[in-house]
Formats: structure tokens, C-alpha cells, sequence
């Protein structure tokens, strides 16, 4: 498995590195055609400069850490969240390599890696779930699952419906916390998850609330009064990906040892 885990390290970094193409450019556009048509074109270039980056400047990991954070010509920072969303995305997929090996359950591992790691950074910054990322995720998601094992269908199908449901009367019950976004994307996590999507969103709960009462303590309530909720959810769906069944079971075994 050694030399296949560098090459699936490298493949996400390549993917991580379109990821960050679509995390700058998605919220800028509005409509689904302008957002896929803002990912081809134009080419990569300088925000600073406007300047085209040549293909040398721009491998993923490897130019950063050579241009050291600047643009080649204008000196410009290149953020941070470069890299680190090319690196995310590359140790996620070697995780996911370990856990499912190669096998079909690879495919939708790696998509739902991506999806979320996109909706990580997007809602972080702007508050948005795009459409365009989380309805095709989870159409995609859903079909692959279910071709792979047929048997599991009606629980993809109701972890999916039933999240998007809970999330939806959230939504209604407490406007402003959570937007239509969360409802779609938890029931894209259903779909690729099945019952393990509980402990998604119980995780993505409560690191939301330990954030909000951060927030409180720390008194920033007021300058960042609106902490969107999606990437707390993005997180508990990696989590359940790895290790959803375990801590199920886990769960399960203390509530029976308890009775
Ligand atoms: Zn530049």
C-alpha cells in the first residue's frame, strides 16, 4: 500500500489545488452557469498583478513553499489557505485509501472528502453553501452508494430525507441560525453516511455550541454575532466517514450497558 498511499497523497493535492479555485471563485459568481464556467476560465492568475501563473508556479504544495508565499512577480501574498487546503485534501485522501482501501467505497469517500472540505472554507468565509457544489454531491453520492451495496438503499434514502427534514424545522423554528444551505448539505451527509450521519450531526452541534460559548467568553459575540454553521457540519461528517459505525457502536454499547 506505500507507493499507492504517495500517489493518492499527490492526487488530492492536485485536487485540493482545483478545490481552491473553486473556494475563490464560487461566491463571487452568482447562477450556476456563471460559477462552472468562473472554474475554467479565466486561468489562474495573480489577484495582485493580474499576471498568468505558469504552470511551474503553480504545483500544489511545492510553489508555495518555493515562491514562499509570493507571487513571482509582484510579491503579492498568496493566502495561507492555499496550501492548506491542498494539504487537507491530500492527508484526508491517504485516510480514506487506509480505511477503504481500493475499492469502489473509495469514490464516494473522496468526493465527500472534497465537497466538504469546499464547504469548509466557503461558509467559513462567506456564509454561502453553494447549490452548485451540494446537490450534485449528493445526487452523485447517493446513486454510488446505492449501487454499491443495493441492500442499503432505504437507509441512505431516510438518513438523507430525515437530516434534511430535522434541519429544515430548525431552520423554521430558529431563523438566522441555520440557512436552506445546512438543510441541503445535511442531506447530502445522509446520503453518503446512512445512519452514521447521527454522529455527523451531533458533532457538528456540538462544536458549534462549544464555538458559540468561545465566542461568549471571549466577548466577540458582538463583532461576529453570526458563526456559520456548515463547517462545524463539514467537520462531523469527515468524522463519521472514519469513524460514524464506531462511535454508533460505542454509543450503543454504553446506553445497553447502562439498562
Ligand atoms: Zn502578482
Amino acid at each position: 500500500m506505500g507507493p499507492i498511499l504517495i500517489v493518492i497523497f499527490i492526487f488530492g493535492a492536485i485536487i485540493g489545488s482545483f478545490l481552491n479555485v473553486v473556494i475563490y471563485r464560487l461566491p463571487r459568481e452568482e447562477g450556476w452557469r456563471r460559477q462552472l464556467r468562473s472554474l475554467v476560465s479565466p486561468g489562474s492568475h495573480c489577484t495582485g498583478c493580474e499576471r498568468p501563473i505558469s504552470w511551474y508556479d503553480n504545483i500544489p504544495l511545492l510553489s508555495y513553499a518555493v515562491l514562499r508565499g509570493k507571487c513571482r512577480h509582484c510579491g503579492e501574498r498568496i493566502p495561507r489557505r492555499y496550501p492548506l487546503v491542498e494539504f487537507a485534501n491530500a492527508v484526508l485522501y491517504v485516510l480514506a485509501g487506509l480505511a477503504f482501501g481500493l475499492k469502489p467505497e473509495l469514490f464516494p469517500a473522496l468526493l465527500f472528502i472534497s465537497a466538504l472540505v469546499a464547504v469548509f472554507f466557503i461558509d467559513m468565509e462567506h456564509y454561502i453553501i453553494p447549490n452548485v457544489i451540494v446537490l450534485p454531491a449528493a445526487a452523485v453520492g447517493l446513486v454510488t452508494m446505492i449501487a454499491i451495496d443495493p441492500g442499503r438503499w432505504l437507509e441512505l434514502i431516510l438518513a438523507g430525507v430525515i437530516s434534511a427534514a430535522f434541519f429544515f424545522l430548525v431552520a423554521i423554528i430558529k431563523p438566522g441560525g441555520m440557512g436552506m444551505g445546512d438543510v441541503k448539505l445535511a442531506g447530502m451527509m445522509g446520503f453518503y453516511l446512512g445512519k452514521s450521519v447521527l454522529v455527523a450531526l451531533f458533532l457538528g452541534f456540538l462544536l458549534g455550541a462549544l464555538a458559540g460559548l468561545a465566542l461568549v467568553i471571549t466577548g466577540r459575540k458582538g463583532r461576529k454575532s453570526r458563526v456559520p454553521f456548515g463547517p462545524f457540519l463539514a467537520v462531523g461528517g469527515i468524522v463519521a466517514l472514519f469513524a460514524g459505525q464506531y462511535l454508533l457502536d460505542l454509543y450503543l454499547g454504553l446506553f445497553n450497558q447502562g439498562l
